[in-house]
């Protein structure tokens, strides 16, 4: 068993890094266990554009890359395992990484959410190269292309008409006739010209895995079972996500999608302690720089805990 450390972060991501960042420049001796697969979603991104600061752009896994050492260079250690069980009866916090256990005052979840897949290998190699889930990241790179959007729901309409925006055609794939999302989102994707909808369809592959980057997708018809090939030069799936928030959910506040719940405008959950941060509590806005900007808010949310954690035990030994 370890030393009781000031702050343990969960999570690699640009939450959990940005909370190492600031929790080490303010010597709380941060541990941050990141994760097998350390970066989130990042990984799975090539172009990064809308990061303030890389005017040039950036790639998703050397900005990752970048806040780690940032973080890595004002103390933050760091545990490249996942974090297998989590105990948050009573501070210090139990967290831990198969039988090991590291044990903190204060702890910031910050293990992100995955987009959902359409669990495709062709999927998989162009991811990066044409096949994207944010559209809000990418769209600007498919400038007077033809790009096809997965998905039945809000995202899927939203994405789209962000999409119509720089593409010369958008084409919505939904695998049934009834849609999820609101009628509102349907009837306006359904009035914008640019956007063509195929229903009763799912992709069955992505085309241009020898080209390296996408050609266009087979679909299948969900009725008849046929198939047919439609050129496009990008895919984006917007088939939902999930927080990566299964460790903490018998301890922590969370919603039916089991996003963590914090109070509004502050990273703490129900356990005093405990904070939550980026896409494990944010299922709106989903974007490197908020996740980031959430990080920071934990960070700074922990340090006052800790702060008045030690004031109240100086108080409490000087009355004795
Ligand atoms: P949803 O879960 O609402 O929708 C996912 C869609 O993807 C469904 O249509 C589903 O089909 C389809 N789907 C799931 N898996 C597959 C698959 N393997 N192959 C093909 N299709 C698949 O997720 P969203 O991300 O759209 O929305 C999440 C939440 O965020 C919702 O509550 C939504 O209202 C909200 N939101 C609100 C927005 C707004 O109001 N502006 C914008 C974006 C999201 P099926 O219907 O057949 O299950």
């Amino acid at each position: 068993m370890s030393d009781v450390r000031d702050v343990i972060i969960i999570g690699g991501g640009p939450a959990g890094y940005t909370a190492a960042l600031y929790t080490a420049r303010a010597n709380l001796r941060p541990l941050v266990i990141e994760g097998f697969n350390w970066g989130g979603q990042l990984m799975i991104t090539s172009d990064v554009e809308n990061y303030p600061g890389y005017a040039d752009g950036v790639l998703g896994p050397a900005m990752m890359a970048d806040f780690r050492r940032q973080a890595e260079r004002f103390g933050a250690e760091f545990v490249t395992d996942d974090v297998t069980r989590v105990d948050f009866t009573e501070a210090p916090f139990r967290v831990f990484v198969g039988e090991e256990e590291h044990r903190a005052d204060a702890v910031i979840v910050a293990t992100g959410a995955t987009a959902r897949q359409l669990g495709l290998p062709s999927e998989q190699t162009l991811q990066g190269r044409g096949v994207s889930y944010c559209a809000t990241c990418d769209g600007a790179f498919f400038r007077d292309k033809v790009v096809v959007v997965v998905g039945g729901g809000d995202s899927a309409m939203e994405e789209a008409g962000f999409l119509s925006r720089f593409a010369r055609k958008v084409v919505i794939v939904h695998r049934r006739e009834e849609f999820r999302a609101s009628p509102i989102m349907v009837d306006r994707a359904r009035s914008n010209e640019k956007i063509e909808l195929v229903l009763n369809a799912v992709v069955d592959e992505v085309l241009g895995t020898d080209e390296g980057r996408v050609t266009g997708v087979r679909l299948r018809d969900t009725v008849t079972d046929e198939t047919r090939d439609l050129e496009a030069d990008g895919l984006f799936v917007a088939v939902g996500h999930d927080p990566s928030s299964a460790l903490f959910l018998d301890w922590v506040d969370h919603d039916e999608q089991g996003y963590l719940v914090t109070e509004p405008g502050s990273t703490r959950t129900n356990i005093p302690g405990v904070f939550a941060a980026g896409d494990v509590q944010d299922h709106t806005y989903r974007q490197a720089v908020t996740a980031a900007g959430s990080g920071t808010m934990a960070a700074l949310d922990a340090q006052r805990y800790l702060e008045e954690r030690r004031h109240q035990t100086e108080l409490a030994a000087s009355s004795a």
